[in-house]
């Protein structure tokens, strides 16, 4: 049997997108749902693929088919291409698999010549109509099949314009008309060297072809680029016979949406012409009419739109964004689609259709992207105002929103102008010491760094929009300018930064803010419903884990006890300790510290009331806390008793071409134990106070960085022994766990030895995938966005998790883990804890929770929901 190229539209169905792309397939829909489509039929995107493989030549069976087609189309409506009587006129329209609006070419009034127009132009009785349509269809084929461009034909126009004073070109007669059509086809022939062919076959058939082409033009190949899709998928085209809203005050055009693609509202939004074709409506040559007063002008036909568009809803069971013609009083539908709308109305709508019982919940949670809950948790720049301005740089999405503020260049100098109004930090990386900086700044852009970086990492916690890595920036502190290309801005400038798309601006942009409204609270109430997995929140303060409660997370499931560190009477007890000569005057500096780290701990405690807190101990990459400036050596040097020298020496004995793999983790709890156990020490007094005061305590005490079974069992010992001897001491008791992140490959090898020694494991993700791949965390940036481009990494393996490489490792860990502890608790708390795609990935290795950071707990609720209903892939708006 030969193969099938072209289907009728009462051949297809919805389910037929791939082979008749979306436009065929609704329309085939609609003619199945009794709906009244102008008739016609769809070469399928096979077809397309056919003709690039067959070196640019439709195939002489896909020619047959499409000729039989016509023939049936030419009965059914009594018409015929070419005929003299009676001429078909029919548009041929585009239609890939994902919508690519305005990508590729549609030609519209195709059949028209000397002859037919004529013949047209008595039937109608309207010469006028006739010709306009003829002068654009000449216009488009001109453009389309050859490639003539548009302006050549638009001089034209201007210039009949100008000689008779008119001002629209809907002011032109038919005598002007016909005028512009000879002038178009002495264009054509000029350019092309050929008349413009007056035989109709001729006409389609070059047509056809030229929207097969249309599918590798280059916006088209940019937009798929753009949008993830895939270029083998081709193209289909539709062949559909023509009506027409421009021929007299009983005909009309129009879009509308089924709701308010803004709010979501349950109310037709759209708007329509009188007497005009489809392109008037988007060229903007007249002001269309709001949909609503179509129910003034022609009542029964506005009821019947109405009916239509939620017969059509139902159908589809989401929003529909409708295409219709009313040609002499008959309404025809020329399109139907899913509707682009707002993360607001995506939400509105999606919740919506759950209680009116059109879909369920799980469907329902299906639809929301994480980008869309993204952009409802955080402001968003407003689009029109994002359009007119001007980008300054692009960096990477670290953590989003979008804020405008004044530029300062350094963390003291941020604070003291974030007094008078808001503040942006642009520093070439952040460190601890710009901690308060960060705090008081709107948001932080860096010039190096990546997702996982200082300045990423505790953005994301505070909430606060970041950008890091815009690697064309030159920032000079000493001039306090910021150089961008030609551009030099100075301290005290304004630029506006979006961390939802890594882009910043020079100027102010205009901010929408977050809504979160209560069909969204129902949505997540019913994720909870759905989901297994828990949802913890790394949280490094009791202001950070109250947000992460009202978040709706469960626990804390990192709290990084160095960034405790940060605030500046801490940061320099931290720093004597570690410049320590020896260990009795460390234990000094530590003695101070405990005090410290068990308030912190017990607030915690005291707000998580019950709910697990997950505490790991000392992890700092042993640079971020090196002091920097001549200024705070001199300050340490006095306050610790040695000289100037003599601490530069100490200084640089500590410091380490590779921070990152360096002296950190449990292998400073190893050479130094005495810091472990004194947080150890904080813990246990934080949560026996927190005991007797009345409250519940869950703590997990969890030891960073382990590679080796004995680093662990070693750690725990002293830590258990420690615990249990300051309950025995004040007899007070409180549940503790002692468990380790896994975040070196060997440990994933090694697991079975080392869940001997854990009651929990909890998968650091960010080291995980830096060991894993070799790339550093910090500087990574600079080539994984070459990768990208070239196509050597589909992702960024610090956003994503990696699938192939870390999963497997993860997964080895997980079975060898639960062969020594069956019921053993893991999870991850590594950044991609909060990304959807790798939450849906911990879930198929059989993790039991995600902790991340508090302002994505909602997108992991929502995520851990989907992974429950069995999605393979986060919801995509293509
Ligand atoms: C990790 O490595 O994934 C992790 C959570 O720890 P940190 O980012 O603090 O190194
Ligand atoms: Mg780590």
């Amino acid at each position: 049997m030969t193969k099938k190229y072209v289907y009728n539209f009462s051949e297809g169905n919805k389910d037929m997108r791939s082979l008749l792309g979306g436009k065929g397939a609704n329309l085939a829909e609609m003619k199945s749902l009794g709906i009244n489509v102008p008739p016609g039929f769809t070469i399928t995107t096979e077809s397309c693929n056919s003709y690039y493989e067959n070196g640019e030549r439709i195939k002489p069976e896909i020619l047959k088919q499409i000729n039989e087609q016509l023939e049936i189309l030419e009965k059914e409506i009594g018409k015929k291409l070419g005929c003299l009587e009676n001429p078909l006129l029919v548009s041929v329209r585009s239609g890939a698999v994902y919508s690519m609006p305005g990508m590729m070419d549609t030609i519209l009034n195709l059949g028209l010549n000397d002859e037919t127009t004529i013949v047209l132009a008595k039937k109608n009785n309207n010469y006028r109509f006739a010709y306009d349509s003829y002068r654009r269809f000449i216009q488009m084929f001109s453009d389309v099949v050859m490639g003539v461009e548009k302006y050549k034909f638009e001089e034209v126009l201007t210039r009949v314009k100008q000689e008779n004073g008119y001002e629209q070109d809907s002011d032109m007669n038919e005598k002007d008309l016909f005028k512009v059509v000879e002038e178009f086809k002495a264009i054509y022939k000029k350019e092309t060297g050929k008349e413009f062919p007056m035989s109709v076959k001729e006409q389609l058939m070059l047509a056809v072809e030229a929207v097969f082409k249309s599918w590798n033009n280059n916006r088209a190949k940019v937009y798929r680029r753009l949008h993830s899709i895939s270029d083998k998928l081709g193209t289909a085209v539709n062949i559909q016979a023509m009506v027409f809203g421009n021929m007299g005050e009983n005909c009309g055009t129009g879009v509308s949406f089924s709701r308010n693609p803004v709010t979501g509202e349950d109310e037709l939004f759209g708007e329509y012409l009188i007497n005009a074709q489809g392109e008037d409506v988007v060229a903007g040559i007249r002001t269309p009419k709001n949909i609503s007063v179509l129910e003034e002008d022609m009542p029964n036909l506005y009821k019947e739109f109405v009916d239509i568009s939620k017969k059509l809803e139902k159908h589809y069971k989401d929003m529909q964004d409708i295409e219709f013609t009313i040609e002499d009083g008959k309404l025809y539908i020329l399109q139907t689609r899913n509707a682009k709308r707002t993360p607001n109305a995506v939400v509105e709508v999606a919740v919506s259709l759950v209680e009116e019982g059109v879909i369920t919940k799980e469907e329902a949670i299906l639809r929301i992207g994480s980008d869309e809950v993204n952009k409802l948790l955080h402001a968003t720049f407003e689009e029109k105002s994002l359009k007119n301005a001007k980008q300054l740089t692009q960096g990477l999405a670290a953590s989003p929103g979008a804020a405008t503020g004044h530029i300062y260049f350094s963390a003291e100098e941020a604070v003291e102008a974030a007094k008078k109004y808001p503040v942006i930090l642009v520093r070439e990386e952040t460190s601890p010491e710009d901690i308060e900086g960060m705090v008081s700044s709107q948001a932080i852009v860096t010039l190096r760094g990546g997702m996982t970086s200082h300045a990423a990492v505790v953005a994301r916690g505070m909430g606060k929009c970041c950008v890091c890595g815009c690697q064309n920036m030159i920032i000079d502190y000493k001039d306090k300018t910021l150089r961008v290309s030609d551009e030099v801005l100075n301290e005290g400038d304004v630029i506006s930064v979006d961390g939802s798309s890594g882009k910043v601006y020079s100027g102010e942009v205009e901010k929408v803010e977050a809504q979160f409204s209560e069909r969204f609270k129902k949505l997540l109430s019913w994720a909870d419903e759905i989901r297994e997995m828990r949802v913890f929140a790394n949280a490094d303060n009791e202001t950070d884990a109250k947000v992460a409660f009202d978040f709706g997370a469960e626990g804390v499931g990192l709290c990084r006890t160095e960034h405790m560190f940060f605030e500046e009477d801490r940061i320099s007890l931290v720093r004597k300790m570690i410049l320590a000569a020896d260990t009795q005057e460390r234990v000094k500096f530590l003695d101070r510290l405990q005090p410290i780290q068990s308030e912190d701990f017990y607030k915690i405690f005291k707000a998580a009331d019950g709910k697990s807190v997950n505490i790991r101990l000392l992890d700092p990459p042993l640079h971020e806390f090196l002091p920097k400036d001549d200024k705070t050596i001199e300050v340490i040097a006095e306050e610790i008793g040695v000289t100037v020298a003599q601490l530069n020496a100490k200084i640089k004995s500590i410091a380490e071409f590779n921070p990152m793999m360096g002296h950190r983790g449990c292998r400073l709890g190893m050479t130094y134990p005495e810091i472990y156990l004194m947080q150890a020490k904080a813990i246990s007094a934080a949560a026996i106070r927190a005991r007797k005061d009345g409250h519940e305590v869950t703590v997990e005490i969890m030891i960073p960085l382990v590679g080796l079974e004995k680093e662990i069992s070693y750690l725990r010992e002293k830590i258990v022994e420690l615990v249990e001897k300051e309950i025995h001491l004040y007899a007070t008791d409180f549940n503790y766990k002692v468990g380790t992140m896994i975040e070196i490959p060997r440990a994933c090898l090694i697991a079975d030895k080392v869940a001997k020694h854990a009651d929990f494991f909890s998968f650091g993700t960010n080291d995980l995938t830096q060991l894993t791949f070799g790339y550093s965390r910090d500087d990574a940036e600079k080539f994984i966005d070459i990768y990208k481009k070239k196509n050597i990494l589909e992702s960024d393996p610090f956003v994503h998790l990696d699938e192939s490489g870390v999963l497997q490792l993860m997964e080895i860990a997980v079975n060898k883990a639960r062969q020594t502890k069956p019921n053993i608790k893991l999870g991850i708390c590594g950044e991609h804890g909060g990304d959807e795609k790798s939450i849906l990935l911990c879930s198929k290795i059989g993790l039991g929770y995600v902790s991340c950071s508090p302002y994505r707990v909602i997108i992991a609720r929502i995520a851990a929901a989907k992974a429950a209903i069995g999605a393979e892939e986060s919801a995509t708006t293509k």
